[in-house]
């Protein structure tokens, strides 16, 4: 479904910050490329959306070369940390934009939107602006808006870095739950070590650029390869 062939990122023409990533991610699978800062996380999910070209190397979606899709034509639904909502608009506008560019009908977008603010809890909070709420209400509305399409991709950077302990695996739980719901691939971005081994199918295990280790939370767990992917699993469990 999606695949990565040696992918490869320098952003000043000599230093690699990925290096040669290779991955194939199969329909429904929740995905998860777990590292330190600047390890080049958010590197490959930029790639995958089309904000940044790869170096070297070649993306494909079903099997098809991906950069041959222009990014808003990937139909891929996006939490990235500096990919904000729009604050002139309510909740429910925001939740119902990438609707009507879809073309939907109005009951259709209605009846979407309201499934949307339920599954983030937010259904008291429709009329709302942006600035209005806390961040972490924001945040599960980024959420809302990432899956109201029903993409079959959705790429999430650190999606829950701002929210409380509680508040984090409650969404953790949720995410989850509509991922499997709905179907969906998820390619998801964090540097939290739990957070990986709960929701995931597999986990890149990421240091300087390189995959140390890409396998099943259990596998990870059990039978890491280095110390590195020893140690960093190891942390907060
Ligand atoms: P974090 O967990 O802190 O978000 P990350 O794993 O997402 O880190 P990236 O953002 O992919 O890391 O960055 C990887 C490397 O690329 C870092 O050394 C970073 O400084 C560098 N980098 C990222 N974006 C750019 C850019 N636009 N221009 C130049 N260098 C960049
Ligand atoms: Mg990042």
């Amino acid at each position: 479904f999606v695949r990565f062939d040696n992918v490869q990122k320098s952003y000043d023409g000599r230093t690699l910050v990925v290096k040669g990533f290779e991955m194939d991610i199969e329909q429904g699978e929740f995905i998860t490329l777990l590292g330190p800062s600047g390890s080049g996380k958010s590197t490959v999910l930029m790639m995958m959306a089309g904000f940044e070209q790869p170096t070297h190397g070649e993306i494909y979606l079903n099997g098809n070369p991906i950069k041959k899709l222009p990014p808003h034509k990937r139909g891929i639904g996006l939490v990235f940390q500096n990919y904000a909502l729009f604050p002139h608009m309510t909740v429910e506008e925001n939740l119902a934009f990438p609707l009507q560019v879809r073309n939907l009908s109005k009951s259709e977008i209605e009846k979407k939107v309201k499934r949307a603010l339920d599954m983030v809890r937010l259904s008291d909070f429709g009329h709302r602006r942006p600035a209005h709420l806390s961040g972490g209400q924001q945040q599960r509305v980024a959420v809302a808006r990432a899956l109201v399409f029903e993409p079959e991709l959705v790429l999430m950077d650190e999606p829950l870095g701002a929210l409380d302990k509680n508040l984090r695996e409650e969404m953790q739980y949720e995410i989850k739950h509509i991922q499997e719901d709905l179907g969906v691939t998820m390619i998801y971005v964090t540097h939290d070590q739990s957070e990986a081994l709960t929701m995931s199918d597999r986990i890149a295990v990421f240091n300087d650029g390189v995959v140390q280790q890409l396998a099943t939370p259990e596998e990870l767990y059990e039978r890491p390869v280095n110390a590195f992917v020893a140690q960093f699993i190891g942390e907060n469990n």
